[in-house]
């Protein structure tokens, strides 16, 4: 059993995109900048964020936080995006989610251009990707591919089940595992809190992607000898055990299910540490204009 460094993996990727700042720099060219809106002050979004804002000063990025108040009315964020959308020194951008709830997080996604969607969320973008044209592939299922590529994890002709359907992991998983590509090649179920006799599925899956949110779903009679597991869930469980009083647990049952799998993603440092590695992935693409003239 091999167990997916999600961390390094990221850490890889992200090396090689400060070789490519430096290069620019030397240049003289423009560095690629990311601007980050964040509206409200949720405690994980700070986190996050704050997370992406020091990825981008390790790469060597220019990048902008834009800070708004929790009673921002929409109105008043759409104005934002639309200076941002303007700003020729921003290559991208991207919305912090969950946003307060009066505002309609469909309308700001569609107000991104899809030229700066580094999140790759606008509907352009993700009609894009299922018509196989360039585009900004969404950040935690391109960092997904990312893991499998890098690993040399065959794909093709596999049985791949997908777990959740959300619009930001389970759903462009599963087009990107089925279309022709590598990775991808991918025979796909995808099954959501609708599906009857889940495990039945499980039970025949090569790889399974698992994005519900639920701690510790996939339990060891769910799974065949010598499956693929990626674990998206990251949940926080109160703890007595750590300084912060939480710890993460992922929506698999580690323990039981690794001994049986070729390849797992523990949690954390499985997918988490990608999805940064695939933002600033994206912004680079933004400013060398590889996506949209
Ligand atoms: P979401 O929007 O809540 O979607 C969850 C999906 O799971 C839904 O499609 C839901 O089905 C399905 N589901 C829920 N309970 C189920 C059950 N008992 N059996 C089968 N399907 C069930 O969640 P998400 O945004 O995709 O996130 C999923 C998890 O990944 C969360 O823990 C989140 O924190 C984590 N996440 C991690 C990263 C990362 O960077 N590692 C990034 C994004 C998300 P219905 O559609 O029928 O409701």
């Amino acid at each position: 059993m091999t167990i997916i460094d999600g961390k390094k993996i990221s850490n890889d990727i992200q090396d090689e995109i400060a070789i490519e700042v430096n290069s620019i720099k030397s240049k003289n060219e423009r560095i690629p900048h990311l601007a980050a809106v964040l509206v409200g002050n949720d405690g994980a979004s700070e986190t996050y964020v704050a997370a992406k804002v020091k990825a981008c000063e390790r790469v060597g990025f220019k990048s902008t936080l834009v800070r708004m108040l929790a009673t921002t009315s929409e109105d008043e964020l759409l104005k934002k995006l639309e200076e941002l959308n303007n700003d020729d020194d921003i290559d991208g951008y991207i919305v912090q989610s969950p946003l307060p709830k009066h505002i309609d997080e469909y309308k700001v996604i569609e107000a991104i251009l899809p030229k700066k969607d580094v999140d790759g969320f606008h509907p352009q973008s993700v009609g894009r990707m299922a018509l196989d044209l360039p585009t900004y592939l969404p950040a935690t299922p391109f960092g997904i591919v990312q893991l499998l590529d890098r690993y040399k994890i065959e794909t093709s002709g596999k049985h791949c089940v997908v777990l959740g359907r959300s619009h930001i992991v389970g759903s462009p998983m599963s087009i990107l595992m089925a279309r022709n590509a590598n990775p991808g090649n991918c025979t796909v179920t995808i099954c959501h809190s609708r599906t009857a006799n889940l495990k039945e599925f499980t039970l025949k899956a090569d790889i399974i992607i698992v994005a519900l949110g639920k701690p510790e779903f996939l339990t060891a009679d769910m799974v065949k000898d010598g499956v693929v597991v990626i674990d998206v869930g990251i949940t926080r469980v109160p703890s007595d055990k750590t300084k912060t009083g939480f710890r993460l647990l992922g929506d698999v049952k580690y323990d039981e299910v690794a001994p049986k799998a070729s390849f797992i993603t523990p949690v954390p440092g499985g997918v988490g540490p990608m999805t940064i590695a695939s933002l600033l992935f994206n912004t680079l693409k933004a400013s060398k204009k590889e996506v949209y003239k």
